[in-house]
């Protein structure tokens, strides 16, 4: 069956036809027939490079031949046991070794688990009820953080179903305002928790913070006894071996993971300094549990992943980012097009808006109908990338120099398209 079929034969089956709100893309979805290295392919056959990468985790492309070797020959010897491994402790040294903040964590199996689990902790350990989340951040799925939410939720800032009592504890506050964030603090200070921040900001596009701002929120949180969480999922092991707390050298209390970790399989974790994360049970009373967590597939994905990535890695991955981004740069330049390029290290988009954008505010301002014209464009030149505006495009280690060339010449024709 063609991808049309069997998009209507899913409907039936799925609400949407979809498992993931933002994969239902208008007329409707490509599906995939597999996937090898920087490639992906439809169903018709059709092959693209991949932007997208199942939205973060594949730093190293599809199917890695050690991850999957690997794979195989855990998956050979038992897929869940239910009992601890020591692959675990490998892989909990691996990131406590390179994330700052890390001194002891417990693994899950998402990243919508991951900051659910650590905003629990952080209640838990301060006995305090209110967290305070960006507007636009995405968190996950969870009840504590649709509020204000980007990615697949960016046109539901709330969703039904959540009690109001659970969102009157969720304060929200626009990225990168130092006063916004102040008054709240000022008025609320007793009552909050923890801040709750993606360093950069995944899930409205690429937002990166001002200069001096994590700065600013590690010491507000400081001096007001207030935790203060990076939620990593998207930067942990994409802009440093230690995630954007290296990058920008600050440390948060908590940090929560996903994507990279899992090397291509479902996995999540949160960690933080020791005293806090003793609190977890079965040590201490904040409950959280899994029947998947430290899954021994995951884990050696994640130790068979983390295994590559060393400091060469990142810096020859990261010259790729800069050159494409600087040439998508002198496109839009030549082509004199009001839309700017962004992103760093190995994540970029284009905002089809010419304000420099650095809050949901003013990204929302974007013209997403010429982003779907760019998109559709991109897909007939052989390019899959997120078909949302308010998504991060992303490079792996199996981009050669021949692909990023092919993407920029498909950029600049979709560009000129969409922009007619
Ligand atoms: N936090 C951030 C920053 C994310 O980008 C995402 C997912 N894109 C999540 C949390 C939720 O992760 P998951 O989809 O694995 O539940």
């Amino acid at each position: 069956m063609n991808s049309k079929d069997l998009f209507n034969e899913s409907k039936r089956y799925f609400p949407g036809g979809v498992n993931s709100p933002v994969r239902a893309f208008k007329p409707y979805p490509v599906f995939i027939e597999k996937a090898k290295g920087s490639k992906i392919w439809d169903v018709e056959g059709n092959e693209y490079i991949d932007c997208c990468l199942g939205y973060g985790p594949l730093i190293l492309g599809h199917s890695d031949s050690s991850v999957i070797d690997n794979v195989c020959s855990q998956a050979s010897i038992g897929t869940a046991y239910g009992a601890p491994t020591e692959n675990e402790i490998k892989l909990a040294r691996m990131v406590i070794d390179r994330v700052p903040c890390a001194e002891m964590i417990r693994f899950v199996n998402s990243g919508t688990e991951a900051t659910m689990s650590a905003i629990r902790l952080a209640r838990g350990c301060t006995s305090k009820n209110k967290i305070v989340k960006f507007e636009g951040s995405y968190h996950g799925a969870h009840d504590y953080v649709l509020v204000k939410s980007g990615s697949g939720a960016a046109a539901l800032p709330d969703s039904l179903g959540i009690p109001e009592d659970t969102t009157k504890n969720t304060l929200t506050c626009p990225y990168n305002d130092e006063d916004a964030l102040k008054k709240l603090i000022v008025d609320e200070k007793d009552n909050i928790a923890a801040v709750i921040v993606e360093p950069v900001m995944g899930n409205i596009g690429c937002v990166e913070p001002n200069n001096g701002y994590l700065e600013f929120l590690r010491e507000i949180t400081e001096e007001n006894n207030i935790l203060l969480i990076f939620d990593e999922v998207i930067t942990g092991f994409r802009l440093s071996s230690g995630g954007a707390q290296t990058y920008y050298s600050i440390t948060p209390d908590l940090v929560t993971m996903g994507k990279i970790i899992g090397g291509g399989f479902p996995m999540g974790a949160f960690a933080g300094k020791r005293e806090i994360m003793e609190m977890i049970a079965p040590e201490g009373n904040v409950y959280q549990a899994g029947t998947f967590n430290g899954n021994p597939i995951s884990v050696k994905a994640g130790i068979s992943t983390l295994n590559q990535l060393d400091q060469d890695f990142y810096k020859n991955l990261n010259k790729k980012g800069n050159y494409l981004r600087n040439q998508i740069s002198e496109i839009v330049d030549n082509l004199d097009l009001n839309i700017q390029t962004v992103g760093l290290a190995s994540m970029f988009q284009i905002y089809f808006n010419i304000e420099k954008v650095t809050n949901y505010e003013i990204a929302k301002k974007s013209d997403i109908e010429k982003f779907s014209i760019y998109f559709h464009e991109l897909m007939d030149n052989g390019i899959f990338i997120p078909p949302s505006q308010f998504e991060c495009n992303f490079l792996s280690s199996s981009h050669s120099n021949e692909d990023i060339e092919k993407l920029l010449i498909a950029i600049e024709d979709s560009l000129k398209i969409a922009w007619k």
